[in-house]
């Protein structure tokens, strides 16, 4: 069966030496499936009755019989009817396409590629034809057809939650929407098109694109529909089905069908995550593990602005002397502290945005805080790194604070050029201290 997963093998080629190396390398890549061998086909199609394969691969000239003669003598085995066979050759012309199209051929593999070729070929074909995985939810009211149609989504190990009615369907969904829990998570949606209850299956779908905004990649949707439903089939379509099945099911056509959307689905997965990830890395700095001055950028305006966490506080911190301890202990060294800092800063500031300024450079947008409390806050920082001593080594920090209090019109640049000012004026009076860029002008705090 083409959906089954693949667990054994059948090599039919005369050359001793291509089925050799063809069942070593095949045996080490894939060591959970069963590779034969052997020369022609009368042996093959002895070593058929004698074993179920999962995916023959033959050689176009065998000593007693054609390749594909032999292909359509596997197609007219009851058991062998969807195995998919894979014809090895010199050339893939267009008589050979359209006759092993007839002789049931599933692919060709071009002989001049080499037998390594030829295993990577048979590793990835055997790579996409492995198990179906997912839950499926599945909309059915006729008690037969969702008995059969069942019994076959849970043989290719598919999870599957069965309901009557859309209606029921849609709680599930809804229950699904609200969870975080992605063990509760639906990959596909099978319903008949006709059910019980007053929403149809075309409803349904409408539903879940229209309601929950489920794309047909988030949540892919098949429609089973009657052979002669023309109208129906193009309404499931316009509703935002991915595809149709029509009844009676035939088995193959259904778990192609399925394994073809769960694909999509789960590529489609892969490449959000893969998206989600590149955005933290984005917006991570590397070394110290807060955010990036491109995160700084892209939200810190908004950031600043936001009503829901006015007034905001801008601190700056920057190192005292931090050139001194790369030049006295050394560049690694100095990383060691800059990233011991970072994680300190990333634990005392959970509720706020911690951002890698520069080099030795801090910037923390703190939300929703009165005066008095935020320049404790900062003295408190000030004092904490003080005793911190990262990775070792003594340091301490001068820091320039700012507020949308005072300066609620200032664009982040100009913002945090008030802080900077501020920072300034704490260099230039001693360092380890904490200036405040006010209305009234830059003054020290005094705690
Ligand atoms: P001040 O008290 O005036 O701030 O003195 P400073 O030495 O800290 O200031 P300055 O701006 O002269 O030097 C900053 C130093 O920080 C210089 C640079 O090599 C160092 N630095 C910047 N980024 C990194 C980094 O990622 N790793 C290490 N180890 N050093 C860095
Ligand atoms: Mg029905
Ligand atoms: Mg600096
Ligand atoms: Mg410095």
């Amino acid at each position: 069966m083409l959906t089954k997963e693949i667990s054994h093998i059948l090599i039919v080629d005369s050359s001793s030496v291509t089925r050799e190396l063809l069942t070593r390398m095949l045996m080490e890549k894939l060591p959970d499936v069963e590779v034969v061998a052997c020369a022609d086909g009368d042996t093959a199609q002895k070593l058929l009755e004698e074993k179920q394969f999962d995916l023959i691969t033959t050689a176009l000239l065998l000593p007693d019989i054609d390749g594909l003669k032999l292909c359509s003598a596997i197609r007219q085995h009851k058991s062998y009817q969807f195995t998919p066979v894979i014809v090895v050759s010199g050339d893939a012309n267009a008589r050979l396409l359209r006759e092993g199209f007839e002789a049931g051929v599933t692919d060709y593999f071009d002989k001049s590629k080499g037998y390594k070729a030829f295993g990577n070929f048979i590793i990835s074909f055997v790579q996409r034809n492995s198990g179906m995985s997912g839950r499926v939810l599945f909309v059915e009211d006729s008690a037969t057809a969702a008995h059969f149609t069942k019994k076959v989504l849970v043989k290719n190990n598919l999870e599957v939650i069965h309901t009557v009615s859309a209606e029921e369907a849609m709680t599930i969904l809804q229950t699904e929407y609200e969870s975080k829990d992605p063990k509760n998570r639906i990959d596909i949606v099978i319903t008949d098109f006709h059910l019980i209850g007053d929403m149809t299956g075309g409803d349904l779908v409408h539903a879940i694109r229209a309601r929950f905004h489920y794309t047909e990649q988030e949540l892919p949707v098949l429609v089973l529909t009657g052979s002669d439903e023309r109208d129906t089939q193009i309404a499931v379509f316009r509703a935002g089905a991915n595809d149709f099945v029509m009844k009676p099911i035939v088995e193959e056509v259904m778990l192609a069908r399925v394994r073809a959307l769960l694909l999509i689905k789960h590529q489609f997965e892969a490449l959000k995550k893969q998206t989600q990830t590149m955005r933290w890395i984005a917006a991570t700095d590397s070394l110290t593990g807060v955010r990036s001055k491109r995160y700084l950028l892209d939200n810190g305006e908004a950031y600043i602005k936001s009503k829901s966490r006015s007034p905001v506080w801008g601190v700056l911190i920057d190192i005292d002397h931090f050139k001194k301890i790369n030049d006295t202990l050394g560049h690694i060294k100095g990383d060691h502290v800059l990233s011991e800092m970072g994680d300190k800063l990333n634990s005392s500031f959970e509720d706020s945005m911690v951002v890698r300024f520069g080099g030795e450079e801090f910037c923390i947008l703190m939300p929703t805080m009165q005066r008095d409390h935020a320049l404790q806050r900062a003295e408190a920082l000030r004092n904490d790194f003080e005793n911190l001593k990262p990775a070792g080594v003594d340091v301490t920090v001068s820091i320039g604070v700012v507020s949308t209090l005072e300066f609620p019109d200032e664009n982040l640049s100009d913002f945090l050029g008030l802080a900077d000012k501020a920072l300034y004026a704490a260099k230039e009076n001693g360092r380890n201290c904490v200036y405040v860029h006010s209305a009234e002008g830059i003054v020290r705090y005094q705690g």
